[in-house]
C-alpha cells in the first residue's frame, strides 16, 4: 500500500456520526481488503471504508464527498476483473456489504425488489426456493453482488439463451454523483416516456453514481439440463458444430476451451478427464431435454458431428451430479490458472469471425512471444472469448506485465480490425482505460463524457476508470 491518506477530521465525524463508528473502518487490514477487487496491477490506497445500510446513507455520503471534494470508489463483491472497484488514490470506498436484503418478491410479475449488495447466488437460491429462476451466472457467483453485476453488465455462462445482465433488470434506484435519488422505471415492462435512464446506469462501472436497489425479474426454472463435452480436432470444427446444434435444439451454453485450460484444471485436482482422447479443443454445450425427442435428436447431431469429423471424442452427462462435475472443467479454469499470473483478455468479435481472428492473434503471439503459453477458453456462443496469457517462470510479475502491455497493442489491432469489443463483459475499468479507443469512437466517448458531467459534476464517482 502507498502512503496513507489523510481525511479531514470533520469529514471522518460526519461519516462516524452517520454510521456509526463501526460502519466507518480507516486501519489498513480494511483499507486493503475493501480497497481493491480481484486484480493484482494495481495497489489499493482508499482513506476510508464505509458501510451504509440504506439509501438515505449512501446519499449523505455522497453528498459530503461533493462538499469536502473526495472522490468515491463504489465496491461491491470486489471480484471485478478490471480494476474498476480498486480504490488507489485516498477515495472513499462505499461498500455495499450491509445492503443485502431481498425487499420484496412479486410473484404474478415474476420480480424482486433487492438491494444491490445482494450476492448474485443468494438471489439464485432465493429464486430457487420460489420455483423460479435467475439465470445471469458465473463462477464468481457466490461472492460477487447484484450492484456489481449491474455496473459491469456482467454476462456469464448462461448469455446464449438468456442474455447479458441487462436483459433481467426492470428498475434501479440510484444516488448520483450530484447526490440526488433517482427511482428508474420501478420495476415496469412497459414504460414508453422518453430516456430509460436505467440502462445509462448498466454497466457503467460506478462512474454515475451509485446503485442502491435493483428491481430484477426472474424465469421459469429450466428441465432437465442435460450437459455434453466433446473433443474437436482444431478450431474450424467448432462452428459448424454451433451451427449444427443450434439448428435442431436451443442451447443454454455453449462454452469452449483449450487443452492447456483442460490440463490445468485437471493438476488443479478436482476432476477427471472425460474421456481419454486428448484434444486440442473441447466444447461444453448444455441444453434442456424434458422429453425424450430432444435427447434424440441431441444425439443424431452429435452423431452427424462424428461423422462430418468435427468431433473426435463426446462424454453426456448421466446423472445431475455428472452434470455438474462437466461442468467444473470449465468452471474452474479461472481459478486453476490464477498461480500462473495469468494476464487476461476478455474480448468479442462476431461469431462469424471467431475463427479468423482466434488465428490471427496465434501467429501475432507465436511470432513476437514463443515462451508465453496461451490459455484459451470463452463464451463462444456469444462471440466472447477469454485470452489468457500465463507468465513463463523465468520472467519477473513487472517484466511480463511490461512485456503483455505489447501484446495488448496488436491484439487490440486485431480487435479493431475485425470491429470488436476489447471488453464483452468485464468492465473497462483501469486495466482497458488506454485502449477505449479501440472499440468506441473519439464521438461516442465525448458523448459518455458528456453524461456523466450531468450526473457527477464534481467528478467524484470512480474517477480513473472508464476514461481520464
Ligand atoms: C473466477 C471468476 C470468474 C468470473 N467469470 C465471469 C463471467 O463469466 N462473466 C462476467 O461477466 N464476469 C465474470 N467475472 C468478473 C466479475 O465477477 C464480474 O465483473 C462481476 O459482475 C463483478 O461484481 P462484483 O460485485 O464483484 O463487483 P466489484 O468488483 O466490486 O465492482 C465492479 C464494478 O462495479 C462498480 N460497483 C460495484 N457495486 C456498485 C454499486 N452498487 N453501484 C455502482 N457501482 C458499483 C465498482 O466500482 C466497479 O467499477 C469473474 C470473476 C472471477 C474472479
Amino acid at each position: 500500500m502507498n502512503a496513507a491518506v489523510t481525511l479531514p477530521k470533520d469529514l471522518l465525524t460526519q461519516l462516524n456520526d452517520l454510521l456509526g463508528e463501526d460502519r466507518v473502518k480507516t486501519d489498513t487490514d480494511s483499507l486493503v481488503h475493501w480497497g481493491k477487487d480481484y486484480t493484482k496491477h494495481f495497489d489499493p490506497n482508499p482513506s476510508v471504508v464505509v458501510f451504509p445500510s440504506t439509501t438515505e446513507q449512501v446519499q449523505c455520503i455522497v453528498k459530503l464527498a461533493n462538499e469536502f471534494n473526495i472522490a468515491i470508489t463504489p465496491s461491491g463483491g470486489r471480484t471485478g476483473l478490471s480494476a474498476g472497484a480498486v480504490a488507489s488514490n485516498g477515495e472513499i470506498v462505499v461498500s455495499m456489504d450491509k445492503m443485502n436484503q431481498i425487499l420484496d418478491f412479486y410473484p404474478a410479475d415474476r420480480m424482486v425488489r433487492i438491494q444491490s449488495g445482494v450476492v448474485t447466488e443468494q438471489l439464485q437460491t432465493y429464486a430457487q426456493q420460489h420455483d423460479m429462476y435467475y439465470p445471469v451466472d458465473f463462477a464468481s457467483a457466490g461472492s460477487s453482488q447484484m450492484g456489481g453485476n449491474i455496473s459491469t453488465n456482467a454476462g456469464g455462462i448462461k448469455v446464449i439463451r438468456y442474455g447479458m445482465t441487462r436483459n433481467w433488470v426492470l428498475g434501479l434506484t440510484v444516488v448520483t454523483g450530484k447526490g440526488d435519488i433517482l427511482h428508474l422505471n420501478k420495476g415496469m415492462m412497459k414504460n414508453a416516456t422518453g430516456y430509460a435512464l436505467q440502462h445509462l446506469f448498466i454497466g457503467a462501472e460506478g462512474t454515475l453514481g451509485l446503485i442502491t436497489e435493483a428491481e430484477i425479474k426472474l424465469e421459469r426454472a429450466p428441465q432437465d439440463l442435460q450437459v455434453m463435452v466433446l473433443g474437436v480436432p482444431d478450431f474450424d470444427a467448432v462452428m459448424p458444430l454451433l451451427h449444427a446444434f443450434q439448428s435442431k435444439i436451443d442451447l443454454t451454453a455453449f462454452e469452449f476451451f483449450g487443452e492447456l485450460a483442460m490440463q490445468k484444471v485437471l493438476d488443479h485436482g478436482h476432476v477427471q478427464r472425460p474421456f481419454d482422447t486428448e484434444c486440442p479443443f473441447y466444447v461444453l454445450l448444455e441444453f434442456e431435454a424434458p422429453y425424450e425427442p430432444i435427447m434424440d435428436k441431441a444425439m443424431e447431431v452429435f452423431e452427424h458431428c462424428m461423422e462430418e469429423g468435427w468431433v473426435l471424442d463426446g462424454v453426456m452427462s448421466q446423472s445431475l451430479e455428472q452434470v455438474e462435475s462437466l461442468w467444473r472443467l470449465r468452471e474452474d479454469i479461472s481459478e486453476s490458472i490464477t498461480p500462473f499470473t495469468p494476464y487476461k483478455n476478455d474480448i468479442s468479435v462476431l461469431i462469424t469471425h471467431v475463427p479468423a481472428f482466434i488465428k490471427d492473434i496465434e501467429a501475432i503471439v507465436a511470432d513476437n512471444y514463443p515462451d508465453f503459453e496461451i490459455c484459451w477458453f470463452g463464451h463462444i456462443g456469444d462471440g466472447n472469448l477469454h485470452l489468457n496469457i500465463l507468465k513463463p517462470e523465468s520472467l519477473s510479475k513487472d517484466e511480463f506485465f511490461e512485456k503483455c502491455q505489447v501484446v495488448n497493442k496488436h491484439v487490440f489491432d486485431t480487435v479493431k480490425k475485425y470491429n470488436g469489443s476489447i471488453s464483452a463483459e468485464h468492465g473497462v475499468g483501469m486495466t482497458k482505460k488506454p485502449y477505449l479507443e479501440y472499440t468506441k469512437s473519439a464521438e461516442e466517448i465525448a458523448y459518455m463524457k458528456a453524461l456523466k458531467q450531468v450526473f457527477d459534476p464534481n467528478k467524484i464517482m470512480n474517477p480513473g476508470k472508464l476514461f481520464d
